[in-house]
């Protein structure tokens, strides 16, 4: 294939289109090699999840973790989940790595409130492929509570917005039966894409995750500052917990402070934690608060 590229683009003038060419050419190809890889990495262990704190802006303490995976490759060393989610879910992957990200996060989870006593809740990324293609989901959250003898209310399944959106009936009936499990239903990205009041309205949600690209810019004296008040009003109308993420500067927790914003998660307060490093963490902050 790179000959073939080669050939061309010594032959034509249009460097720049064979260019492309062959670099899509190269990208299919790792694309292919790395879906053969994600196949048994579940198996290999290969997979592990770090865990990110939620913090109540009102009493400063810890409340929620976020689950994110990442994927230490045996040769090509660390590979980002926004790098290998997408390659997972065009390949059905995402299915059998879903379930095992579940059942761990839920698994960490019944061990912190064991050895710490402390009441977290846990809260897991749905890929939009799980929530709209696969039926045994369901099952599955069920399975890993009885398990672990978890309570659903410990549970946060956070779904993108635009799942939500593109499923319509479908997700309002799949949302009613995770309420059924008593979990709480949480909105992912909101913010990125067609935020309907409607879906608001109709759709059993229980939280709403401001996206990090909003508020990197509720200072900037825009309309995101206008709109994420008008969204904390209305979203404390509806009874739906606000969590804003991506939360990077002291200024951007005093307005969301000010704001009465429910959660604050990002890198001011932590990064996401290994397993190790959360214990120690939460111990930490119990002595002295992180704010
Ligand atoms: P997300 O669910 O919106 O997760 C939030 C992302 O923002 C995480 O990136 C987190 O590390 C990052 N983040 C949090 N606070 C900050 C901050 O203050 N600054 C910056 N720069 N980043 C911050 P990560 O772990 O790379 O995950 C990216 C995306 O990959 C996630 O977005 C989610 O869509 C997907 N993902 C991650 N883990 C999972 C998983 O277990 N299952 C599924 N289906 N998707 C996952
Ligand atoms: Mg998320
Ligand atoms: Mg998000
Ligand atoms: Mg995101």
């Amino acid at each position: 294939c790179a000959d073939i590229a080669m050939y061309h683009s010594k032959n034509s003038g249009r460097n720049t289109f064979n260019f492309y060419n062959e670099t899509m050419e190269v990208v299919a190809l790792e694309m292919h090699q790395l879906i053969a890889d994600l196949q048994n990495a579940v198996e290999n262990e290969e997979f592990y999840l770090q865990y990110q704190p939620q913090f109540s802006t009102l009493t400063g303490e810890l409340v929620s973790l976020e689950a994110l995976v990442r994927w230490q490759h045996p040769t090509k060393g660390f590979i980002p989940p926004n790098d290998f989610i997408p390659l997972a879910e065009s390949s059905g992957i995402i299915v059998k790595l879903g379930r095992w990200i579940l059942m761990e996060a839920c698994r960490m989870l019944a061990r912190l409130h064991k050895e710490m006593g402390a009441e977290i809740r846990i809260a897991v990324n749905v890929s939009p492929v799980q929530f709209a293609a696969d039926h045994g989901f369901l099952e599955a959250v069920r399975d890993a509570l009885q398990e672990t003898g978890l309570d659903g209310a410990c549970l946060d399944l956070e779904i993108t917005e635009s799942a939500i959106m593109q499923s319509g009936q479908v997700a309002l009936e799949t949302l009613q039966s995770m309420k059924a499990l008593n979990v709480n239903v949480s909105m992912d990205d909101f913010g990125t894409g067609y935020s309907s009041l409607a879906a608001l309205r109709d759709m059993p949600i229980d939280q709403l995750k401001i996206d990090k690209a909003f508020i990197d810019h509720i200072l900037g004296g825009g309309r995101e500052h206008s709109i994420i008040k008008a969204m904390l009003a209305l979203a404390k109308e509806l009874d739906i917990e606000v969590v804003a993420e991506g939360v990077e500067t002291n200024a951007q927790l005093k307005f969301l402070k000010l704001l009465r914003c429910d959660l604050v998660q990002g890198y001011l307060m932590s990064k996401p934690l290994s397993e190790d490093n959360l214990f120690e963490f939460i111990r930490q902050h119990a002595e002295s608060p992180v704010f």
